[in-house]
């Protein structure tokens, strides 16, 4: 028993949530209870999805290290997003960057 101290306390924790999750699930009343008020039937319509070049595409990079909210903002050129990623880098030592390419795409009814 001294000899796992550290372990059993954590152990009982686990089992009981274990145990509060089985008995959402395993609960019928709760499913079968539930009155169905809508009802929506689709009809199945092809359509399309295509990139749409004159929307444009932006760039964009946003420093991810801790407390720091700085980001590019958007801009045309992946060169110029790039850029503000290396000076950043360059001016405070952060070194990892999310970035984001956006682009427009329409949907088109296929008749
Ligand atoms: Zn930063």
């Amino acid at each position: 028993m001294s000899e796992t101290g550290n372990s059993p306390p954590e152990r009982p924790d686990e089992r009981r949530l274990h145990n509060r999750h089985g008995l959402r699930h395993q609960d019928p009343e709760a499913r079968s209870g539930a009155p169905v008020t809508t009802r929506a039937v689709y009809r199945y319509v092809p359509h399309t999805i295509t990139h749409v070049p004159e929307g444009g595409v932006v760039f964009e990079a946003f420093c991810t290290a801790d407390a720091c909210c700085e980001g590019s903002g958007p801009q045309d050129e992946q060169e110029a997003a790039q850029d503000w990623a290396l000076h950043h880098a360059g001016r405070t030592g952060h070194d990892l960057f999310r970035r984001v390419v956006t682009d427009h795409a329409r949907v088109t009814r296929a008749d």
